[in-house]
């Protein structure tokens, strides 16, 4: 998972960006400028024609949907050209109510492939919202509709002019449920980048139909994409899947850039053979896992890393072995003291014909055996180092695991 400070940066990212857009549409030259709508219009396709590319590329439909359901209602505000000023704002009306029922439904609604049913519906169902767009904007009915959508509930009539109160609402709504889903999501980027996507596609919105600063806006949703993928893909290479923590590559890097003083430790759980082979394969995993958690929470400004398998590094910068020792041992007993349950116990297989009593959870707990050295004393290259931690590691398991050696 990346680090708080790593989502505040690529929340600020986002907010540069629509600040970006709110100054250009604050530009009093925007409206001499007719080449910028043109520029605007073919930056935010750009935009959309990679996000697209780059969406299908890493399976997330939800971006995927939700930058069609921008494109689209950017094309159908950009129908002013169509000369059918009834359409426009009906359609200026409508984006109220879909973009955030759009942002929501496909934020909630589980990842799935691209060729599946799953993703036949979605479009299915977007061809279904912009159809019943263009059939009731060229209908005798389109004014009693856009009458229905900006029906007012109280006054004074708009709490922002001509934004319609209950698509303003459900735009509130969404957003409150996409910062939801930001809380509870573990990897949050994407989550992120759909809010600030919602929030400029709107600003798009409500700047028709002064046209070059809406683009400015639809740009803006689209560029948060894109910079949710490079955050993305940043978290992709450097965290490990399965604990959540700092990979092999980040390891390695992080070895590169070694301040001049240092303690490197080595970490393995002990017995995990027979644990998986004892627990199966899933709760080894869980064990795993938990035990990421305690070693990351490791003190004395170190950093964790999953070495690969069940074995970890920690990096301690400007630290010697002993006062390395000292937080080693913290995470060692905190690990061995940590139980935890069994996740989701085996179903029987056929329904018991008495209600049997729950089945008391078994607690299971793992070990670790610590190995640690620096460089403080000799001039040691890091290989040397680590090699020595390893040394210290295995001497650690020799002398019965559960313990931590100062190499
Ligand atoms: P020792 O105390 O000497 O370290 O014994 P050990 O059984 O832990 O040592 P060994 O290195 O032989 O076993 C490592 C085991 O870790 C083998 C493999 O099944 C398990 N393992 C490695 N990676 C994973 C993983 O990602 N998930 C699970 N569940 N098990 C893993
Ligand atoms: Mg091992
Ligand atoms: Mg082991």
């Amino acid at each position: 998972m990346l680090s708080f400070r790593q989502y505040l940066s690529f929340v600020i990212a986002c907010t540069l960006f629509l600040a970006a857009a709110i100054i250009i549409t604050a530009l009093p030259m925007i409206e001499y400028l007719p080449s910028f709508v043109q520029i605007g219009f073919v930056a935010a396709a750009l935009f959309a024609a990679i996000v697209l590319v780059l969406a299908v590329s890493f399976e997330r439909y939800a971006i995927f949907f939700t930058t069609i359901t921008v494109a689209a209602a950017a094309l159908l505000l950009a129908g002013e050209t169509v000369k059918n000023a009834a359409l426009v704002d009906f359609v200026f009306l409508a984006a109220w109510y879909i973009l955030p029922l759009n942002f929501v439904l496909f934020a909630f609604l589980s990842e799935t492939r691209l060729v599946s049913i799953a993703a036949l519906l979605r479009t299915l169902f977007l061809f279904a919202e912009f159809a019943a767009i263009i059939l009731i904007g060229f209908s005798e009915s389109v004014n009693a509709a856009s009458v229905l959508l900006s029906y007012e509930f109280f006054q004074p009539p708009m709490l922002i002019v001509g934004v319609p109160q209950a698509g303003l609402a459900l735009c509130v709504a969404a957003l409150g449920a996409l910062g939801y889903k930001i809380v509870a999501s573990k990897q949050k980027t994407l989550a992120i980048a759909m809010a600030f996507a919602l929030v400029a596609a709107l600003g798009g919105v409500w700047c028709y139909p002064l046209n070059g600063a809406s683009w400015a806006f639809f740009c803006c949703a689209f560029a948060t994409y894109l910079m949710g993928f490079v955050y993305l893909s940043y978290q992709m290479s450097y965290y490990d899947e399965l604990t959540g923590i700092l990979g092999r590559r980040a390891l390695y890097e992080a070895l590169d850039r070694l301040p001049a003083h240092y303690a490197i430790a080595m970490i393995d759980i002990d017995h995990f053979k027979r644990f998986n082979d004892d627990h199966g394969h899933a709760v080894g995993d869980q064990a795993l896992r938990m035990v990421a958690t305690v070693i990351s929470g490791v003190r004395g400004g170190a950093s964790a890393y999953r070495y690969g398998g069940e074995e970890f590094t920690i990096i301690f910068g400007g630290k010697n072995r002993e006062e390395a020792a000292g937080f080693l041992e913290e995470i060692r007993a905190k690990t061995a003291a940590s139980a935890f349950r069994k996740r989701a116990p085996d179903r029987a297989k056929t329904k018991p014909k008495k209600p049997q009593k729950p089945r008391k959870a078994e607690e299971l707990r793992v070990t670790i055996s610590i190995g640690v050295a620096d460089n403080l004393s000799k001039t040691m290259t890091r290989e040397m180092v680590m090699k020595a931690a390893d040394t210290a590691l295995y001497k650690a398991k020799e002398e019965g695991r559960n313990r931590v050696i100062v190499g």
